[in-house]
C-alpha cells in the first residue's frame, strides 16, 4: 500500500510530525494537516520532499467541519486514500479540577478530540469502504493512557475525551470490519512533545517519568513506529484493538 495517501491531522508537530516522517520514509504520500502552525507543517513537507517523498500541508482545525471537508478534498486530489491518522488533539490547562472547569473549555476539548476525530473518520470511511466503492484502508485514533487513569486534578475532561475515542475505535472497527477497513487505537503514555507546554506545564512528562515502569518518557518516534505498523499490512488482522505504547504505564 506504499503509494497510498495517509492523512494525518496535527501532522505539523509532535507525534503527528514523527508519524508523517516515518510513513513518508515507507513510501506513503502524506497529507500534513495543521491547525494554525503553517511554518511547522511546511517544514515537515520540506523534510519529506528533501528525501524524495511526497507530501502536502493543508490547514485543518478539526473543530471546524468545513476545514475537515477541505482536508479530504485536498487528499482526493493527491491520490487514493489508504489511511487516516486521527492525531490532532488538545488538552485544557493542566491542574484544573472538574469543579473549576468552564463549559467552553470542556466543549472545545470534546469538539477537537472527539467530534473532530469522528468527522474525519466519517470522511475516510466514505472514501475507503468497499460498500462505497473504495478499496479499504486503516484508521488509527490517538487515545491516551489518561482514558484508563482518568487524569484526576489534571484534566479529567481530556481523559474523558480519550475514553470516548476508545469506545469509538472499538465500535467503528466492528461497523466497518466487513468493508475492508481496520480501525485501531493507540494509548500513548508520557511522550516528550509540546502538548505539555500547551497545558501550561512544559516539564510535565519529565516530572512524572518516575511513575512509568520503564522510568523514562517516550519519544514521538516511538509512537510513530506503532502507528506506521498499524497502518501497514503487517497489522492485517488487527482491528477494534487499542495498543498501549506507554513504557508500562
Ligand atoms: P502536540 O505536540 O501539542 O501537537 C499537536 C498537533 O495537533 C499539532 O500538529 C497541532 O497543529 C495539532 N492540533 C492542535 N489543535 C488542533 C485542532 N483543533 N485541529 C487539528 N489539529 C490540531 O501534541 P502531541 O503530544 O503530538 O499529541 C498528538 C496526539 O497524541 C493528541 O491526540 C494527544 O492527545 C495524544 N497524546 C499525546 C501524549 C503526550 O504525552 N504527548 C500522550 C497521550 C496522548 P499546529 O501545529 O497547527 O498547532
Amino acid at each position: 500500500m506504499t503509494d497510498k495517501v495517509v492523512v494525518i491531522t496535527g501532522g505539523s508537530r509532535g507525534i503527528g510530525r514523527a508519524t508523517a516522517l516515518a510513513a513518508a520514509a515507507r513510501g506513503y504520500r502524506i497529507v500534513v494537516g495543521y491547525a494554525s502552525n503553517k511554518a511547522a507543517a511546511d517544514e515537515v513537507v520540506a523534510l519529506i520532499e528533501g528525501k524524495n517523498g511526497k507530501a502536502i500541508a493543508v490547514k485543518c482545525d478539526v473543530a471546524e467541519e468545513s476545514d475537515i471537508l477541505e482536508l479530504f478534498k485536498a487528499a482526493d486530489k493527491f491520490g487514493s486514500l489508504g489511511a487516516l491518522v486521527n492525531n490532532g488533539g488538545i488538552v485544557g490547562k493542566s491542574g484544573v479540577r472538574v469543579d473549576e472547569m468552564s463549559a467552553e473549555r470542556i466543549q472545545h476539548v470534546m469538539a477537537v478530540n472527539v467530534t473532530g476525530s469522528i468527522l474525519c473518520a466519517r470522511e475516510a470511511v466514505k472514501r475507503m469502504s468497499t460498500k462505497h466503492g473504495g478499496k479499504g484502508g486503516v484508521i488509527v485514533n490517538l487515545s491516551s493512557v489518561a482514558a484508563r487513569l482518568g487524569a484526576p486534578n489534571t484534566y479529567v475532561d481530556y481523559a474523558a475525551s480519550k475514553g470516548a475515542i476508545d469506545s469509538f475505535t472499538v465500535g467503528l472497527g466492528y461497523e466497518v470490519a466487513g468493508e475492508g477497513i481496520r480501525v485501531a487505537g493507540i494509548r500513548p503514555g508520557l511522550i516528550d512533545t509540546e502538548i505539555h507546554a500547551a497545558g501550561g506545564e512544559p516539564d510535565r512528562a519529565h516530572r512524572l517519568a518516575h511513575l512509568v515502569p520503564m522510568k523514562r518518557v517516550g519519544s514521538a518516534e516511538e509512537i510513530a513506529n506503532a502507528i506506521v505498523w498499524l497502518i501497514s499490512d503487517e497489522a492485517s488482522y488487527v482491528t477494534s484493538a487499542i495498543l498501549d505504547v506507554s513504557g508500562g504505564r
